[in-house]
């Protein structure tokens, strides 16, 4: 940090509005086997210093792998030369919001440090679950795929903050493909991605699931083709979690409403203009922003600008009520305060704004996933994440799943295959009559999520109880 604290204090002596230096240790380790063998084991340790300058109305960030004091120099002075150019052609006055000082240290809480277990503990456990899918009926292929990663940063700003992070993430997956019946189809076991330690990936139930999904590829192959026409559908919470990270989580990023990040389908019909009275969805939805959740993949206690993590309504009672919201961008909507969402991946990445967690809120009701099946008379349930496309206004679009079942007289009547359907994002949210309670929330969430250009990769838990939308336009997709 001494040497943070150097760079900070060399560049308030050259006068800048402000500046940042952050340290940044981007670790990880990934497991993929193949049947019963281990096909991949990458480790990534990406470390370096990443300095941001603005300078009367123009920003300039460099970085460097070096971190000796002289080369923090040389990077400092590139990023004040970058700031100074770009402010003299700057297109106006750029207002940062204002964030309380914060001298502080935040770590995930974790037992088990992963990156101290031996890896072939891991690639012993996935193994074993390739053997026992492969044990399943008409079964080809057994997959797996672990990631473990470690962030750490240190943090140092001209408002006097000193923030000191350190987040630990896990990512496990196993697949089962079956061909059977002139079809080959695959099943997946995606525990939720947590920040966690390797406690967590102890703790699951590898053996079980393997089981399962080897099963459920193998009656996926028998299934039938659903029909085409209007249905109503449950869907899950790790469906959901791509659902909401699609039609909710990016449209409400501010840079992207505001037209200043495109890429990667990358504007939005969520205009500021429909804030606090746009009808997102029905007034049983609730979709929040918290960045605070214990556990969660973008909980990181302070973000890359010095802001706080916090909590907040996106979506509240069905209405359009909050955004994602960088120190820059606050102004626009008059918020005192940014949100705590900006995250760069890596050190040499400049921080940008990023989706934070988002759940949908359960129901308000008693109402047990098994009760809202119960009382389906006819529709589909939707299991886990398929393919997926959206537009670029973030209106149209259509999704697949990983498995699905058909519902009649409210209960699970068998599989059904070819399930895709199509919605305008929030008639789809409009659409959604009930959700299951607290005591079926589950997470999901992505470490994969692309954006910028240069694209950077970012994290963020998501999750929800079971719920219900209806009316929703089922096509058949074969
Ligand atoms: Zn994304």
């Amino acid at each position: 940090m001494d040497n943070l604290r150097e760079i900070i204090s060399y560049l308030k002596g050259k006068k800048v509005r402000f500046a940042d230096a952050r340290e940044h240790l981007f670790r990880e380790r990934e497991i993929a086997t193949e049947d019963t063998r281990v096909e991949q084991i990458t480790e990534q340790n990406v470390s370096g210093v990443g300095i941001k300058v603005l300078y009367e109305n123009g920003w300039g960030y460099a970085s460097t792998s070096a971190v000796d004091l002289d080369s923090l120099r040389r990077t400092a002075d590139k990023a004040l030369s970058l700031a100074r150019y770009a402010d003299s052609s700057a297109a106006g006055k750029v207002e940062l919001a204002a964030e309380p000082k914060h001298v502080a240290k935040f770590a995930t809480k974790i037992k088990e440090d992963p990156f101290l277990v031996d890896m072939s503990d891991a690639a012993g456990v996935l193994i074993q679950a390739g053997e026992t899918i492969l044990k399943g009926k008409d079964i080809i292929k057994a997959g797996s795929y672990l990631v473990l990663r470690n962030i750490k940063k240190k943090y140092a700003n001209t408002e006097d903050s000193l923030i000191e992070t350190d987040v630990f993430t896990i990512l496990p997956q196993i697949e089962a493909t079956a061909k059977a019946n002139g079809e080959v189809k695959s099943r997946h076991y995606w525990p939720a991605p947590m920040n966690a330690g390797y406690e967590y990936f102890r703790g699951l139930d590898f053996r079980a699931n393997a089981e399962r999904i080897a099963a459920q590829a193998r009656e996926h192959c028998f299934a039938r083709s659903c029909e085409s026409g209007p249905a109503t559908l449950i869907l899950d919470p790790e469906h959901l979690a791509l659902t909401m990270h699609e039609s909710v989580g990016h449209p409400t990023e501010l840079d992207r409403v505001l037209g200043y990040e495109e890429s990667c389908a990358g504007r939005s019909f969520a205009t500021m203009d429909k804030l606090n009275t746009f009808k997102y969805g029905s007034e049983i939805v609730n979709l929040v922003a918290d960045n605070t959740l214990e556990g969660g993949l973008a909980s990181c206690g302070y973000d890359d600008e010095g802001v706080e993590c916090q909590k907040w309504h996106i979506v509240k009672d069905g209405i359009l009520s909050g955004y994602v919201v960088n120190r820059e961008l606050a102004h626009r909507m008059k918020m005192p305060r940014a949100n705590g969402t900006t995250r760069a991946t890596k050190y040499s990445d400049v921080p940008i704004t990023r989706m934070p967690n988002l759940y949908l809120a359960p129901g308000g009701k008693p109402l047990t996933a098994e009760e809202l099946i119960a009382d389906t008379e006819d529709g589909i349930y939707i299991e886990g994440m398929g393919s997926f496309s959206i537009d670029q206004m973030r209106l149209n679009m259509q999704f697949g799943g990983d498995a699905f079942w058909e519902i009649k007289k409210g209960k699970l009547t068998g599989m059904l295959k070819n399930v895709v359907y199509n919605a305008i994002s929030y008639e789809f949210w409009r659409s959604c009559d009930a959700i299951a309670d607290e005591r079926a929330f589950k997470r999901a969430g992505f470490i994969t999520c692309g954006k910028g250009d240069p694209m950077q990769a970012a994290q963020m838990t998501h999750g929800a109880s079971p719920a219900r939308f209806r009316n929703i336009m089922v096509r058949r997709a074969k």
